[in-house]
């Protein structure tokens, strides 16, 4: 029986791992955290359907269904990856026949962007700590009370040159506006203002978000970037930004600051890069062989790429990915 080696078990690993054991082949995961799920199991409703996302990956555990083809390796990092072989942090190797690297992305670290004043003023928060929030139903300010006036700030570590993030994160803009409808629904009468430099509502139902944002949530949404972050004497933070569209310098006060992470690429890309031989992009997420009818598969032979290790995509695209990846694996085992 042909074995395949699926590294990461976020969802574009554990969909191509159900699709390869569903085809009769022999699969190991190889996840370096505790448990299965990636940086879905942070998040807690999912645009834009707004679908818990818990549901979600419970209905993709109970498709990774146990049998003795599937060898699950949590707490384990792959380092060095080939065809045929993929060696662990321990220095134990794995063989197999073909490989399928669905390690994901990072997401940006906010301090490095210091003018917003993460990590150095309360109140000032990432998109995924709020998640957490969400999910532990407790958002609320560092010393207790809820916020009142919210700004969420776009594109954070992403289409930005002097961080080296040129690319746009794709999934911020609607993540940004599915978390502006959910703190109005926990805080009513709060304000929340989105600033942005571009909307990017590129997917079904995304657009239709967006509006209802403002029809029947009353979220603003201001173009324009944040430029400075700094305290006020009554424990709010004040926000200097321009107004794009009027051309405006602002100043507003708010309660609490919500930065929208971007999605960038993994560090070990750049070991595979130079040790695998396989070719990276400019923004550091692994080249496809072709973007159109090849963008599961690398430039190396024997191995495919599934989900965010490409590029960023939402759940259902990597879910998608996942599945494209195996029949890719599929095709190219019965050639070889
Ligand atoms: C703040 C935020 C909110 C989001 N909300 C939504 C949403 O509501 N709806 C939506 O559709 N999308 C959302 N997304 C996008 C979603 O998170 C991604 O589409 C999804 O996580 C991609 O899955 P993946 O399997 O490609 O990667 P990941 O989720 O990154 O999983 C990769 C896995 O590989 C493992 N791994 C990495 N390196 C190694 C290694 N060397 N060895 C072994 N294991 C390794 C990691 O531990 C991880 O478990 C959001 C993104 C962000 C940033
Ligand atoms: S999706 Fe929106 S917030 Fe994210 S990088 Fe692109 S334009 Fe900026």
């Amino acid at each position: 029986m042909k074995h395949v080696i699926v590294i990461g078990g976020g969802v574009a690993g554990m969909q191509c791992a159900s699709e390869l054991l569903r085809q009769g082949l022999a699969v190991t995961i190889i996840e370096k955290e505790q448990d299965l799920g990636g940086k879905v199991r942070n998040w807690h409703k999912l645009f834009p359907t707004f679908t818990p996302a818990d549901e979600v990956l419970s209905a993709m555990r109970h498709r990774l269904k146990i049998s003795n083809n599937l060898k699950i390796r949590t707490g384990c990092q792959a380092t060095t990856i080939t065809a045929n072989s993929v060696t662990l942090c321990s220095g134990e190797e794995l063989k197999c026949d073909a490989t399928v690297i669905a390690t994901g992305f990072t997401l940006f670290d906010a301090q490095i962007k210091e003018e917003y004043g993460y990590g150095i003023y309360d109140n000032v928060i990432t998109s995924a700590e709020l998640e957490q929030m969400f999910n532990e139903n407790n958002v609320h300010l560092a010393h207790g009370g809820t916020p009142k006036r919210i700004a969420i700030l776009h594109c954070v570590g992403s289409r930005d040159e002097k961080v080296c993030q040129r690319h746009c994160s794709k999934v911020c803009c609607v993540t940004g506006v599915k978390q502006a409808i959910e703190l109005k629904k926990l805080f009513p009468a709060a304000d929340v203002f989105n600033f942005y430099m571009d909307i990017r509502m590129f997917g079904p139902g995304y657009e239709e978000m967006y509006r209802e944002a403002q029809t029947a949530y009353n979220v603003h949404f201001v173009r324009g970037r944040i430029s400075e972050v700094s305290p006020t004497f009554n424990s709010q933070l004040q926000i200097k930004a321009e107004d794009t569209l009027t051309g405006r310098p602002l100043k507003m006060s708010v309660d609490m600051l919500v930065l929208l992470i971007g999605m960038k690429s993994n560090e070990h890309n750049i070991t595979l890069r130079n040790e695998c031989n396989l070719l990276a992009q400019p923004s550091g997420f692994m080249q496809p062989q072709d973007s159109f009818i090849g963008n599961v598969t690398s430039n190396v032979d024997g191995i495919f790429y599934a989900g965010t290790i490409t590029a960023p995509k939402n759940v259902g695209e990597s879910i998608n990915e996942g599945t494209a990846a195996a029949r890719a694996v599929i095709e190219w085992l019965n050639k070889h």
